[in-house]
């Protein structure tokens, strides 16, 4: 019996002092130390180790020691691996026990004579192993069992606490990268429904950041522009939480509306709200799931927009041809030639229109489909496509329009057919846009590097927030101009379209009241 009198009270404060140091969280290795020096002075011994199980490889590693060098771990490991090794189902025997631990002093120092070993245990799991070395050989005594048996418990508890804070850290980081990457966005809100987290996603969409806008109440961040539903806090008000008997029965909240952010841009957003109840039913925090609706509106309204525009552009030119051709089929008179030829050129000139609307409406979907046009490059001469432009619709025109190309304007290289479409497009908008009389130039100008080809007009003009919506699909400006003209929309679409497929770039010049000037650029090479 080695112990001195006052041993048990030494052994207590020892235990009271780990026990402190792993109430007071301190790291693992700091509590293995303690653990360690405490052992070894109780067993008076000269040398200690924990060895601890690796979660992954499941082998053991010294972690803690004292009265070794650095040095000697390594090949303590070794020794650690062997002794893994040489474990069978039950355990290894004491013979094998006692072989390594042996080798294991010897390893550190051959004047080392006995050895104690002692298993750290957790809810039946082992954990580890705490030894310790002396330099004389004596009689292990049940009661440095005992004590060696305390410590080993006490550092068990102390990987076991590290092993599931471990576990905790990675969960949290694991849910933290789901939050930060999900591409939809999320903020989570305190009961009292001020914000306490919000990832990526949501400081993309909304244009709040995080440190601006955790601790602020929701009504300060979620500000609706346009509200198309129950906002949360009438759902609170209503009940959403405690009309229902069990919890996991809550169904979620959804609501949609326009959101104004910080900048000022609005944008549709849909927020799913679930709250989170602790054990006894409490709300520990509401979880809000935020999807940016704005492109899913857009593209409805469009599709709204789509079909009253084709409504009424099919049906204005097939009406027409119907008038026309149940006319001159009447049995009950007869028509001179001179009046079936008007009529007969009418319903020619409406099946051109039906022809170049359903080819629009092609190419425009095609656009869609494959997000480029396709081109047959040839040469081309842009005064020329110009001027047969002109020449093909001036007649139908009450307007003055004038050629304006320079001498020796180059040929490029493009879509012949295409480009004519531009032009004529151009051209035709001029001749809708602006009043009858007025002046049209259509004209080009030339660098190194581009052409330029311009269709000017003296009309009404196009006011400075719509000019960049006309190139827009199935746009139309809502003014009187516009309204009087048919149309679809699809003719500045489609000639962006061409222009971007020629690496060229479309812009457009307007003073409201003064007329507008289109120009699309095309590279000379
Ligand atoms: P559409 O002429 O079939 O309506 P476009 O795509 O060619 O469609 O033009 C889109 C809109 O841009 C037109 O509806 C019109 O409101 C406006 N716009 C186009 N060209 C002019 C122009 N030269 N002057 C004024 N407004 C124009």
């Amino acid at each position: 019996m080695l112990m001195r009198p006052d041993s048990k009270t030494q052994e207590r404060d020892f235990l009271l002092e780990i026990t402190r140091a792993i109430t007071a969280q301190l790291d693992l290795s700091e509590v293995l130390r303690r653990v360690l020096h405490a052992s070894v002075v109780m067993l008076a011994g000269r040398v200690g180790l924990v060895a601890l199980r690796d979660e992954h490889d499941d082998m053991f590693y010294v972690r803690a020691y004292s009265g070794i060098t650095s040095d000697h771990v390594p090949a303590l490991n070794e020794k650690l691996f062997e002794l893994m090794d040489g474990k069978s189902n039950d355990g290894f025997s004491r013979e094998f026990l006692n072989k390594k631990l042996r080798e294991m002093a010897d390893t550190i120092d051959t004047k080392l004579e006995q050895s104690v070993a002692m298993p750290l245990v957790f809810a039946q799991n082992p954990l580890g192993l705490l030894i310790v070395f002396r330099s004389y050989q004596t009689t292990i005594t049940a009661d440095d069992l005992t004590t060696l048996q305390s410590f080993a418990d006490q550092a068990a508890i102390a990987v076991h606490n590290a092993q599931m804070y471990g576990h905790i850290n990675e969960e949290r980081q694991r849910l933290a990268a789901i939050l930060d990457n999900s591409g939809d966005g999320v903020f989570i809100l305190d009961p009292d429904l001020t914000f306490q987290q919000v990832n990526r996603a949501f400081e993309r969409m909304t244009g709040w950041l995080t440190e601006d806008v955790i601790g602020l109440p929701k009504e300060a961040v979620i500000i609706w522009d346009k509200l198309d539903s129950k906002d949360l806090e009438s759902a609170l008000k209503d009940g959403w939480l405690t009309h229902y008997q069990k919890p996991d029965r809550i169904d979620t909240l959804y609501v949609e509306g326009d959101l104004q952010r910080p900048d000022g841009v609005t944008i549709s957003i849909g927020i799913t709200y679930a709250p989170l109840l602790t054990a006894d039913g409490r709300l520990a925090s509401i979880i809000a799931n935020v999807r940016d609706i704005t492109n899913f509106r857009k593209a409805q309204e469009m599709q709204s927009v789509f079909i009253s525009t084709i409504h009424h552009e099919l049906r204005t030119p097939i009406a027409i041809i119907k008038g026309y051709a149940s006319t001159l089929s009447r049995d009950d008179v007869e028509w001179d030639s001179q009046v079936i030829r008007d009529n007969m050129i009418i319903i020619e000139e409406e099946a051109d229109r039906l022809t170049t609307l359903v080819e629009d409406l092609l190419t425009a979907s095609k656009i869609q489909a494959e997000r480029e046009v396709k081109l047959n490059l040839e040469y081309v001469q842009l005064e020329l496509l110009s001027a047969r432009s002109v020449g093909r619709l001036e007649g139908q025109s009450h307007h003055n329009i004038v050629l304006s190309f320079p001498d020796n304007f180059p040929i490029i290289q493009g879509d012949e057919a295409r480009l004519r479409q531009v032009i004529d497009n151009l051209l035709t908008n001029a001749i809708k846009y602006s009043p009858n009389g007025k002046k049209i130039t259509v004209g080009g100008r030339f660098n190194d590097k581009n052409v330029t080809v311009f269709v000017r007009d003296e009309g009404d003009g196009i006011p400075a927030d719509k000019i960049d919506k006309v190139f827009d699909r199935f746009y139309r400006i809502d003014d009187t101009m516009t309204r009087k003209t048919q149309g679809t929309g699809l003719g500045l679409y489609l000639v962006k379209a061409i222009i971007d497929a020629h690496h060229g770039e479309i812009s457009v010049k307007s003073h409201v009241g003064h007329g507008s000037t289109f120009y699309f650029t095309i590279p000379r090479d």
